[in-house]
């Protein structure tokens, strides 16, 4: 171990392999941890909210080990936290760091809120609309905006 003071790194050095997504919202680490399946994760995973963040004021991050996500799994995370830090940790560094960026058209294991739509019985695909940096999803199939709010995880069942 090096002698690193610097805060981030050390707020990082309590994984040694995994990732660390940073930067998140306070009010959408909820959601992103059900789109994430966070009971189905059995590798120690920490969460943080309310820490000090000079861009969010309060901010969110989720410290996973052994985790690497699936592109489905980062677009999640960018339509509910434009903007969050991806970080890979191997070994206890950063290995890469991405910023990530809600993508057009990716498919999202979500419910179009609109209960007359035609992709209901279907994941929907949502094309992410940035407002004055605020984030809107609108349904490919019946192009409704919805706040992210509105949005709730498909279930296959
Ligand atoms: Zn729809």
């Amino acid at each position: 171990m090096n002698n690193v003071t610097n805060k981030t790194d050390n707020k990082i050095k309590m994984i040694v392999n995994g990732v660390v997504i940073d930067h998140i919202l306070n009010n959408n680490l909820l959601k992103i941890l059900q789109l994430l399946h966070w009971q189905n994760i059995t590798d120690p995973v920490a969460v943080g909210f309310n820490l000090t963040s000079k861009r969010l004021g309060k901010k969110a991050l989720i410290k996973m080990n052994n985790a690497k996500f699936t592109d489905e799994q980062k677009n999640i995370v960018a339509l509910f936290a434009k903007g969050a830090t991806y970080n890979i940790i191997a070994e206890g560094e950063v290995i890469s760091k991405e910023t990530l960026i809600p993508q057009n058209e990716a498919e999202y294991d979500i419910y179009c809120p609109n209960t007359r739509c035609v992709s209901r019985m279907y994941k929907s695909v949502f094309i992410p609309k940035i407002e004055n940096d605020t984030v809107r999803a609108e349904c490919k199939y019946c192009e409704l905006h919805f706040s992210l709010d509105e949005l709730r995880e498909f279930r296959n069942d």
